[in-house]
């Protein structure tokens, strides 16, 4: 439904509908990249005695530089990163969203390769920055040679890359993200929302981020550290690109409740991220049980698989929504993506689409 010809709305903005999945209220939800695993009652507890301390002086605006945060961020990231190197956001939307606000604008240009995560042109639209998006290959690994090409062409002042990418799962080749940071004039950000999921073998970006002083790494709270209701996202870089992002964030941007329930989940690191190890087992067996099924399944290093192909893709979706599963149907024509929830959700998953397929 367009926005009513009265609202004096901008035009670009009239036949658009807001982002998000559906929200729908059934037993088994496997549709947004969640984990399924929410904190201990331990961690809980810390969480809320952690919020209950700041509660008292909710009266006073929050730390505006986040300091004890990032400190605990950057000790989590290691890699040598100190306070100074790392932001912190509502999510990391509103990271990448703040990225495009410093380094894209009006007469600017970011550049990304699809498919993949499909807010990142909402973004551009946002802040008024011209979007293009080369093409990935068919096992949807990044085609270098047409990248550096794209990147020779168009200058581009932002390049997002994704890894590992939604809603694929595709980890980058390093070889090909220090080939896309070598050539790309402006600022490069490479979106580890699902870091932590990746295989053995499959590194981080932030190894890189010595020898690149253009390069951003954004991570999130919301997925290994079972945080999305919290809404903490955060970036690493070189302190000088952290100063620019704080030029544009707005002023106490980022709660004091929020601030001190990340910062308590981030002390719970070692139980929060021993349900990530059990999620990458659940990813493994669904993938392969999916293939085994004759299925195609994108290699996936974050926590959740896409499948495929389906003539009628949306009939599958619907049917196992009819089963009380849902997943969501999204990513190239005739795939759809299932996140990892736990062995007994995976299980009702399993069930439903052997009933639908
Ligand atoms: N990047 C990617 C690739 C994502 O899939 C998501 C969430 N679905 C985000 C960023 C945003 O996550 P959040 O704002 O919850 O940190």
């Amino acid at each position: 439904m367009p926005v009513p010809a009265w609202v004096p709305i901008r035009e670009e903005l009239r036949d658009e509908e807001p982002y998000g999945a559906p929200q729908l209220d059934v037993p088994v939800q496997l549709n947004t990249n969640e984990n399924p695993y929410g904190p201990s009652d331990e961690t809980a507890r810390d969480i809320a005695e952690s919020v209950l301390k700041v509660a008292t002086s909710l009266n006073r605006y929050p730390d505006r530089e986040a300091s004890e945060l990032r400190a605990s961020l950057a000790a989590y990231l290691g890699h040598g990163l100190t306070a100074d190197h790392v932001w912190a956001a509502n999510g990391s939307n509103e990271i990448m969203q703040q990225v495009l606000q410093a380094f894209g604008g009006p007469g600017r240009t970011a550049v990304s390769f699809a498919p993949t995560y499909s807010m990142y042109p909402e973004y551009a639209r946002n802040t008024h920055t011209r979007w293009i998006a080369g093409r990935r290959r068919d096992d949807f690994g990044i085609d270098v040679d047409a990248a550096l090409e794209l990147i020779a062409a168009e200058q581009p002042d932002v390049v997002i890359l994704t890894s590992p990418n939604n809603p694929t799962g595709t980890a980058l080749d390093p070889a090909h993200t220090r080939a896309i940071l070598e050539a790309a004039p402006g600022v490069v950000v490479v979106d580890e929302a699902y870091a932590e999921f990746r295989r053995a073998g499959t590194p981080t970006a932030l190894e890189l981020l010595d020898a690149f002083p253009r390069l951003l790494v954004t991570r999130t709270m919301s997925k290994a550290f079972a945080l999305a209701g919290g809404r903490l996202g955060y970036v690493a870089a070189d302190p000088a690109i952290i100063d620019a992002l704080r030029i544009v964030r707005l002023p106490y941007h980022l709660s004091a409740v929020s601030q001190a329930a990340a910062t308590a989940a981030l002390r719970h690191e070692d139980e929060l991220l021993a349900a990530v190890d059990a999620l990458r087992t659940t990813r493994d067996e669904t993938a392969a049980w999916l293939r085994d099924r004759g299925l195609d399944v994108a290699e996936s290093d974050a926590n959740f698989v896409l499948f495929g192909t389906f003539e009628d893709r949306h009939a599958i979706w619907q049917g196992l929504l009819d089963r009380g599963v849902l997943i969501r149907e999204v990513g190239p024509l005739g795939w759809l993506r299932v996140s990892i929830g736990t062995p007994e959700e995976m299980d009702a998953f399993r069930q439903a689409l052997l009933e639908v397929i």
